[in-house]
C-alpha cells in the first residue's frame, strides 16, 4: 500500500522508516496532489499550531479535510490528534475538525513531564507496547461513536472513530511497529470492504 505521511514539521522521518520497515511505500505529503493516490494518511508529531498554519498556508488544509470525512484512514498521533479534533480546550479554532473528540494540549505537563509506560491496548495486541508522551494532549470528551482504547491515569490517550485513530502516544519513537501494524490492519480492511461494496453495488 502507498501510506502518506503529512510532511510540514515534527515526527516525520520516523513514520517514513517504520511504514518501509513494514514494506509498503511512504509518500510524503505536502500538497494537495500528493493526496490522490494514498491509502491513507499519517499526521504526525510536531506542533499542532504549527502544522495547522502551513496546512492553511498551502491551501492543504481544505482538500485534507474532505478526503478524511470522504473516508481516507487516517492516524493523528499527538499534534496529529489535535489537528483532528473538533474542539481544543481554551482554544477557540480548530483544524481539520473532523473527530468528536475534546483535546486538552499538553494535558500531561510540559517537556520535562515526558514519560513512557508500558501497557496492553487489547484492541491492538495482547502484549505490552511502549507509549511514549512527549508535551501530550490528552481527551477530555467523546461524543457519537468514538470508541477508546486506551487510558492512563483514568485519562483517554488512544480512541478510533470510523476511519480516523488518534494517540497522544508515539509509537514511531519506539522499536515497536505493533500499533502501526494495528493502523494498517485497519486500512487493508477498509479497502477489503470498499472493494466488496463496490462490487455488490455493480
Ligand atoms: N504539545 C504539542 C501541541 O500542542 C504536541 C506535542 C507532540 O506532538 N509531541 O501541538
Amino acid at each position: 500500500m502507498k501510506i502518506g505521511v503529512l510532511s510540514f514539521q515534527g515526527g516525520v522521518v520516523e513514520h517514513l522508516n517504520q511504514i518501509k520497515r513494514l514494506g509498503h511505500d511512504s509518500i510524503e505529503v505536502k500538497k494537495e496532489s500528493d493526496l490522490n493516490d494514498i491509502d491513507a494518511i499519517i499526521l504526525p508529531g510536531g506542533e499542532s499550531t504549527t502544522i495547522g498554519k502551513l496546512l492553511n498556508i498551502t491551501q492543504l488544509m481544505e482538500p485534507l479535510r474532505e478526503k478524511i470525512k470522504a473516508g481516507l484512514p487516517t492516524w493523528g498521533t499527538c499534534a496529529g490528534m489535535i489537528l483532528l479534533a473538533k474542539e481544543i480546550e481554551a482554544k477557540k479554532i480548530n483544524y481539520l475538525a473532523t473527530m468528536d473528540i475534546k483535546v486538552k494540549r499538553n494535558a500531561f505537563g510540559t517537556q520535562i513531564d515526558s514519560f513512557k509506560v508500558n501497557k496492553i491496548i487489547e484492541e491492538v495486541s495482547d502484549k505490552e507496547i511502549e507509549l511514549v508522551f512527549i508535551r501530550a494532549p490528552y481527551i477530555t470528551e467523546v461524543k457519537n461513536n468514538v470508541e477508546i482504547l486506551c487510558k492512563v491515569d483514568n485519562n483517554i490517550v488512544a480512541v478510533k472513530q470510523d476511519n480516523m485513530i488518534a494517540t497522544s502516544f508515539h509509537p514511531e519513537l519506539t522499536d515497536d511497529l505493533t500499533f502501526l501494524k494495528y493502523f494498517l490492519d485497519n486500512v487493508e480492511e477498509k479497502n477489503i470492504n470498499r472493494t466488496f461494496c463496490c462490487e455488490k453495488v455493480l
